[in-house]
């Protein structure tokens, strides 16, 4: 699909995700529930056409959005005039240092927000990059396939109850914000997309103490589906099957459970379990 935008010509690339959307109502609606106020920073992926970008830099003291395409700068050297405050990097999500990238453009003590209509062939690698490199990040606004944000959502049990979730919600409050219609991008996924909201907890309900244990633990636990936990136990860490049983006792959970029985509390804990078993280094 060719057009012509800003002046300059624009040909989309299915394979970056690009599904825009140009509805100015709906993109005020987003950028209200992306919670930014004037006294936040905004770092946003995927600006596009400069669309979301600027009702988001209406709303905020700055914004930097970060672009892998470079055919859509000159197009959004035209979109952000209007806007001084609103900044383009021309760069890979998944290869850029955000947490620098946000020094340098913010400063160490900027009140951060992040808003995205996410390129979806990445969502969930771009969302825990996220969470885990900008804990300063107060929340995280993201447009998502529907399905993605049902995931989020799962309770344990359910169908896509996994990492995603479990982390997601470690972190933050995750919310939907609102349904938004394959109709409404241009061009028309096949899907429909789900906005969420990630406020980031000031009080964590559950914590563990060593947070990238449990980062491990959650992947291994996951590692092999099929498997109980107890098998992905011993794959994952140094622990033999007695010392993987006892943790699992001690954290009150069943020898033959699986990880995705396990609430985010019931991780917590086994997390501390494993903690005191693994060999001091
Ligand atoms: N924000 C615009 C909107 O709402 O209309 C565009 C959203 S479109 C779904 C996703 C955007 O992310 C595209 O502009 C695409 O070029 C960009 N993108 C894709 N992969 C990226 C990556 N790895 N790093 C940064 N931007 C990326």
């Amino acid at each position: 699909m060719n057009r012509k935008k800003y002046g300059h010509e624009f040909h989309h690339k299915h394979s970056l995700g690009q599904n825009f959307i140009e509805d100015e109502a709906l993109l005020e609606e987003l950028a209200a529930l992306s919670l930014v106020t004037k006294a936040d920073c905004v770092l946003e992926i995927g600006p596009g056409f400069g669309a979301l970008t600027r009702p988001l830099a209406a709303r905020a003291k700055q914004v930097v959005a970060l672009e892998i395409d470079q055919t859509l700068l000159p197009i959004l050297r035209v979109a952000l005039e209007p806007h001084p405050n609103a900044r383009v990097v021309h760069g890979d999500v998944m290869k850029t240092d955000l947490a620098a990238l946000v020094r340098e453009a913010f400063g160490e003590d900027c009140s951060l927000r992040v808003a995205a209509n996410l390129p979806y062939y990445i969502t969930t690698d771009v969302l825990l990059r996220l969470l885990l490199s900008l804990p300063q990040a107060k929340s995280i606004a993201v447009m998502v396939q529907k399905e993605v944000g049902d995931k989020l959502l799962s309770r344990p049990g359910e169908d896509g109850y996994g990492p995603l979730a479990i982390l997601c919600r470690y972190y933050a409050d995750v919310r939907r914000a609102m349904d938004v219609p394959a109709a409404c991008f241009t061009p028309k996924p096949k899907v429909d997309s789900s906005f969420m909201v990630m406020q980031r907890w000031a009080d964590k309900p559950h914590r563990a103490a060593d947070e990238a244990l449990l980062l491990r633990l959650v992947r291994g636990a996951f590692a092999m589906r099929r498997k109980t936990l107890i098998n992905n136990l011993i794959a994952a860490f140094p622990l033999d099957r007695a010392q993987a049983a006892q943790a699992l006792a001690a954290a009150g959970l069943d020898a033959q459970c699986r990880a995705e029985a396990l609430s985010i509390e019931q991780f917590c804990a086994l997390c501390a379990q494993i903690e005191r078993a693994l060999p001091r280094a």
